[in-house]
């Protein structure tokens, strides 16, 4: 099994995700992709951050009919400050052979590597599918995300022509995969609600009819 793991607050998932799950998926010839939605500090406010269980419920509705997306509780079961490296960990006692199962992780998010807990094992943990999308598919910001990686492990073997990283022992493989461009996020599509205008068609209907029901991020309820 070759699997992708997308990690997010998914607060709500959207469109955005979706497409870039299915790039990877083609690109990476993948067997399935596992949505990870992150379990979140309790002091946000209700309108900015839907629950855990809501943003897991969203998750399990937009994945249903896809038969190789699945959403994993994980991080929402263990609750708490969601570690990447305590997720990895915990997938890869479930997926024997961890040659085969990649990170997806956007490349703004990979900027940050640094700033996470533990960021060297991290890396080391498992192979990374590091999405570009618009003006991240740049030489220049294809170096910015190089140095992330050098300064964390200065002996990765860097492939510009094929646009991978590879560890000293090349048992882990960092991949860089140009995406197309879908300018969604759930930040907007939160504002959006907030003004009463449309989500429709930025994330599935069965998503936007539970945000709706639970009037979640303020929502009016009205359906239209
Ligand atoms: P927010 O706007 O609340 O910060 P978001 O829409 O960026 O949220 P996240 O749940 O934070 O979504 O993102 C999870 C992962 O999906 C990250 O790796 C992020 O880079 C990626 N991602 C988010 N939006 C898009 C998009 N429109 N296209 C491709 N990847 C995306």
């Amino acid at each position: 099994m070759r699997i992708g793991i997308l990690g997010g607050t998914f607060n709500p998932i959207h469109y955005g995700h979706l497409r870039s799950a299915e790039e990877v998926y083609k690109e990476l010839m993948l067997d399935e992709i596992r949505f990870v939605p992150s379990a979140l500090p309790p002091h946000k406010p209700k309108d900015e951050v839907a629950s855990a269980d809501d943003r897991l419920k969203m998750v399990r509705i937009a994945v249903e009919n896809y038969p190789t997306y699945v959403c994993d509780p994980v991080e929402v079961e263990r609750g708490g400050a969601s570690y990447t490296l305590d997720t990895l960990k915990e997938l890869t006692r479930k997926i024997p052979d961890k040659n085969d199962m990649f990170f997806i992780i956007g490349a703004d998010a990979f900027l940050e590597l640094s700033t996470w807990h533990k960021p060297k094992e991290v890396l080391n943990a498992t192979n990374f599918a590091v999405t570009l999308r618009g003006n991240q598919n740049t030489p220049e910001y294809f170096e910015m995300l190089l140095r992330v990686i050098q300064e964390i492990e200065p002996s990765y073997f860097i492939n510009r022509f094929l646009k991978e990283v590879k560890s000293t022992d090349k048992k882990r493989v960092i991949k860089f995969i140009p995406i197309t461009e879908v300018d969604i996020s759930a930040t907007r599509i939160r504002q959006r609600i907030k003004e009463s205008s449309s989500i429709q068609h930025l994330l599935p209907r069965e998503v936007e009819l539970f945000i709706i029901r639970r009037r979640l991020y303020g929502h009016s309820g009205a359906v239209r």
